[in-house]
């Protein structure tokens, strides 16, 4: 069978369509984003039991490359390419996870949490770089004029484009707000051989540049305006499904920023749902950062209108997004999820992470965010207890110890509620002795 798959402008009034070999990042005709669309006629001359057994067959096999995650999807994504032009680190089947410690305490019994940061770069990002770098080294090998892949980042894009290219020789190149993203973040790009641009703006400054620079057809642009991107975070959705063996959560929840990610969410599952994969839609949730919460003001005014504001600083970095690129593509998802857009401030989703993070897991200030959502919608009745809600946690908590650590300290400009500071004593085992003595009879009487 022949599966084929073509940008198409996502202006329901345009429709233009490009080949997925052509460098365009928006529609010439109108100006839109654009996205990929399939040819549903031919996915769905195979029914949907073939297409599970077809997955679970594949799923974290060693026959490259169908056991990553995103290639063991490979006709949903990104059919025509050659596998000889894959370049995948064995992204995706990540773990998802019981979190029935932290649930209880939150008075839910079925919380389970989706750690996308357990990947090679360590965030949910790898699932949709895997889709441009190989789209990129299949056009290289047709001819194409690309010297150098480039993105703005708020760091964990630029980990994951540096890394990848590394892989397949190609150069990257990124362009960061200076002294806006973690020590981690910066060594990444760095030690993968990218060339890095440390900018003194925020995000959407580097977005700017970006798009300028890469108006010259000898770099390509990696930024999740590029819908390459979002067919391969896709299969995040579809994932989670088939980890819960083909069973649908009642909500997921995510932190959203650019807002790719939420639309790739949507997408894999309105593709399953359309090739009869699964009967019925979660809820999806959309976690913003008060201090980035250019969506959540949108969410009050039943999307009908949409203002991008100037982000201000907040912990979830990742997220300090003010003009999101894919607004339309999530608003357009969110409607046909009864999605609700929550908010979090600082305090919260440090809080929510560090409580988290004492039950048992180990949160990103994103996941926080999410998880800070997860609490006021719990308390607000619009998530209920029985529900089975999924929370996808985007980034590795090691990419943030500078976070972890101000927290623990106390040194964030609120009270940090669950600081675990180290106790310093003299190398003596009768202090030792006493301290603990005192310390153990404490946490017996705190319940965290
Ligand atoms: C990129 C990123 C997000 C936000 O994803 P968008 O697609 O920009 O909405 C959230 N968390 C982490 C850790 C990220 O790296
Ligand atoms: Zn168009």
């Amino acid at each position: 069978m022949k599966y084929r798959a073509w940008f198409q402008c996502i202006n329901n009034e345009c429709k233009t369509t490009y080949p997925l070999n052509a460098i365009i990042y928006k529609c010439d005709n109108c100006g839109s984003l654009l996205e990929v669309k399939h040819d549903m006629d031919a996915l769905s001359r195979r029914d949907a039991k073939a297409w599970m057994k077809l997955f679970e067959e594949r799923y974290k096999s060693t026959e490259w490359p169908y056991g990553s995650g995103v290639w063991g999807k490979k006709e949903w994504v990104l059919p025509e390419i050659d596998n000889n032009n894959i370049v995948s680190l064995y992204e995706g089947g990540t773990n998802l996870f019981w979190a029935e410690r932290f649930g209880k305490k939150l008075g839910l019994s079925d919380l389970w949490i989706k750690l996308c940061g357990n990947s090679h770069s360590g965030s949910f990002k790898d699932l949709g770089m895997t889709v441009l770098v190989s789209q990129v080294k299949q056009m290289i090998s047709e001819g194409a004029p690309i010297q150098a892949v480039a993105c703005a980042s708020t760091g964990d894009t630029s980990a994951a484009l540096s890394v990848y290219c590394a892989a397949a020789g190609i150069q990257s190149i990124v362009l960061l707000p200076k002294g806006k993203i973690s020590i981690a973040q910066l060594v990444q790009p760095i030690a993968n051989d990218a060339l890095v641009l440390s900018l003194d703006t925020d995000f959407d400054g580097c977005m700017k540049v970006v798009q300028e620079i890469t108006k010259d057809e000898t770099i390509y642009l990696a930024n999740s305006m590029n819908s390459l991107r979002v067919e391969g975070q896709k299969t995040v959705g579809i994932e989670i499904v088939q980890q819960f063996d083909w069973e649908i959560p009642d909500v997921i929840i995510i932190p959203g920023g650019n807002l790719g990610n939420v639309s790739a969410l949507g997408n894999g599952l309105l593709m399953m749902k359309e090739l009869g994969l699964i009967s019925r839609l979660p809820r999806i949730v959309l976690a913003q950062a008060e201090k980035a919460n250019p969506l959540y003001r949108s969410y009050l005014k039943n999307f009908e209108t949409f203002e991008p504001i100037q982000a201000e600083k907040t912990l979830a970095s990742a997220i300090q997004i003010g003009n999101p690129v894919s607004v339309q593509k999530a608003i357009r998802v969110l409607k046909q999820f009864s999605g609700i857009v929550e908010q979090a401030t600082e305090q919260e989703l440090a809080d929510a992470a560090a409580l988290g993070d004492a039950n048992g897991m180990f949160n990103c200030p994103h996941t926080g965010v999410a998880l800070a959502v997860l609490i006021k919608l719990l308390k607000s009745g619009k998530i209920d207890k029985t529900e089975r809600v999924v929370v996808i946690s985007t980034a590795h908590g090691l990419k943030f110890t500078d976070f972890k650590v101000r927290y623990h300290e106390g040194t964030l400009d609120f009270p940090c509620k669950y600081a675990n500071k180290p106790i310093e004593l003299p190398p003596r085992v009768d202090a030792v002795k006493e301290a603990l003595k005192y310390a153990l009879e404490q946490r017996r009487n705190v319940d965290v």
